[in-house]
């Protein structure tokens, strides 16, 4: 599936989940729990681990359909792209959406760290804000920092994935792949796409 009809299938999708019809793939229970042996997901997300944010469910999604990759402030660290290059170059995805949501832990974390100028109190913790706090950068005023901090989050991870992959650079260059941040409102399950480039 090419990029574009990816990401009209999950714009469908969150539209189907909003008005609460159900993907008949969802329901499948454990005696049938994959459609397909087939390894073919249809997109990438890369998405916080916010347990109110649950990706199939709010893309209407069933077994085998997306290539979901969670952590905590949706962050583009080496895992997670050597994760999004097996999806590009192995499973022929063509779609990675960064995902970010409303009212994320870990980028209020990051921001009230760096207003209050504490410490993290593990060093896990630290190299994850550090991760984040580049994005922080771009913001403009303390003011309602956390929402802008979240769309300047998503978007800088997913300029990660191009500067740091040789792999990822070279399939956006051939207009082979597309990168597209979203925002979920967290409340409703709501999905804003940034896909105007
Ligand atoms: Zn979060």
């Amino acid at each position: 599936m090419n990029a574009d009809s990816a990401l009209a299938c999950l714009k469908r999708g969150n539209a189907a989940f909003l008005a609460g019809i159900n993907n008949p793939h969802q329901a499948n229970g454990p005696a049938n729990p994959m459609p397909t042996l087939e390894h073919r997901p249809f997109a990438v997300v890369l998405a916080c681990s916010d347990a109110r944010v649950p990706i199939e469910r709010i893309f209407n999604q069933g077994f085998g359909e997306l290539f979901v990759i969670r952590v905590a402030g949706n962050v583009a660290d080496a895992a997670q792209i050597a994760s999004v290059e097996y999806a590009v170059a192995e499973l022929d995805v063509s779609l990675v959406l960064v995902l970010g949501h409303t009212g994320c832990g870990a980028v209020s974390t990051a921001v009230n760290a760096r207003q209050t100028q504490t410490p993290a109190p593990t060093r896990a913790l630290s190299e994850l804000l550090a991760q984040i706090n580049p994005a922080l950068d771009r913001l403009e005023a303390d003011n309602d920092a956390v929402p802008a901090a979240v769309w300047h989050n998503v978007a800088y991870q997913g300029e990660r994935l191009v500067s740091d992959s040789e792999l990822l650079a070279d399939r956006v260059a051939r207009h082979q792949l597309r990168i597209v941040g979203a925002c979920c409102e967290t409340a409703s399950g709501h999905v804003d796409f940034d896909d105007a480039s």
